[in-house]
């Protein structure tokens, strides 16, 4: 089993609260965010990718958050246009449609071309390196905690405590557990069932607590572990944690 992805997971897994996969995810993108503002931008084999690819809607505000690195930001943007530009105008101008007159009658053949331009600028706009490299590593990290589970007796001691899986990961726990034999299958998915349902149990409760808190005869009654589980389940539901930390709403209580 490759040890290089063995380090980060066991790291995720150490440390406490919230999905450990959700970590692991969050690690490698800042990586790949640091790396494409970093001096990979100046490498013509990365540039030959970032300029046909640029960035998904996502990467793009999470490199114009990272100020690091404007002037490389700048130079990517440049000649991404550029690309962009000298690929789709050509076609696009060819997909204008004939008017139709006296001599030239209707043609129907305009409405796939426009429906091909179309098709061609949303694949084009929905490319992005980060997102490629982010979904490999993703696999070979879901591979490795597979992996560990069945090979590594303090790793599987740390599975089972984790405080939760979130659902999008569970789902991509399961996809792997679904290719490993029947009897490692079996262990595995019966810790996930487990750490699943306790889950579901421990923030169905917590968000009841908080919604009866709104009552005023429980003005007084302490918030327990129920203050921030409108986040903690945001966070259990999707693995995208971006919106959803307590920082975020203010005006909770
Ligand atoms: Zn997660
Ligand atoms: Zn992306």
């Amino acid at each position: 089993m490759e040890k290089i992805y063995m380090i980060p997971v066991n790291d995720a897994y150490n440390e406490h609260g919230g999905c450990p996969i959700c970590r692991l995810r969050d690690k490698a993108e800042n990586n790949y965010l640091e790396y494409y503002l970093g001096p990979s931008l100046m490498e013509p084999d990365t540039r030959k990718i970032t300029n046909k690819t640029g960035f998904c809607p996502v990467h793009m505000g999470k490199l114009n958050k990272a100020v690091t690195n404007r002037l490389g930001l700048g130079l990517v943007m440049h000649t991404h246009l550029k690309d962009f530009n000298e690929d789709i105008n050509p076609k696009l101008q060819a997909a204008i449609p004939a008017k139709a007159g006296l001599l030239k009658g209707r043609n129907p053949e305009y409405k796939q071309k426009l429906n091909n331009m179309a098709d061609l600028i949303e694949k084009r706009i929905r490319l992005c390196p980060i997102c490629d490299n982010l979904n490999d590593a993703m696999e070979h990290y879901v591979e490795v905690i597979c992996w560990m589970f069945s090979h590594d007796k303090d790793f599987k001691e740390k599975f089972i405590n984790a405080e939760f899986h979130c659902l999008p990961h569970t789902a991509m726990l399961l996809r792997q557990a679904a290719k490993l034999p029947q009897n490692d299958a079996a262990d595995f998915v019966e810790a996930l069932y487990t750490n699943n349902t306790a889950t579901f149990d421990a923030l169905i409760s917590d968000v009841e607590y908080f919604t009866l808190k709104f009552d005023y005869r429980n003005t007084d009654k302490p918030w327990g572990t129920s203050k921030n589980s409108i986040q903690r389940s945001m966070r259990f539901l999707s693995s995208d944690g971006r919106d959803f930390d307590e920082q975020q709403s203010k005006k909770q209580s």
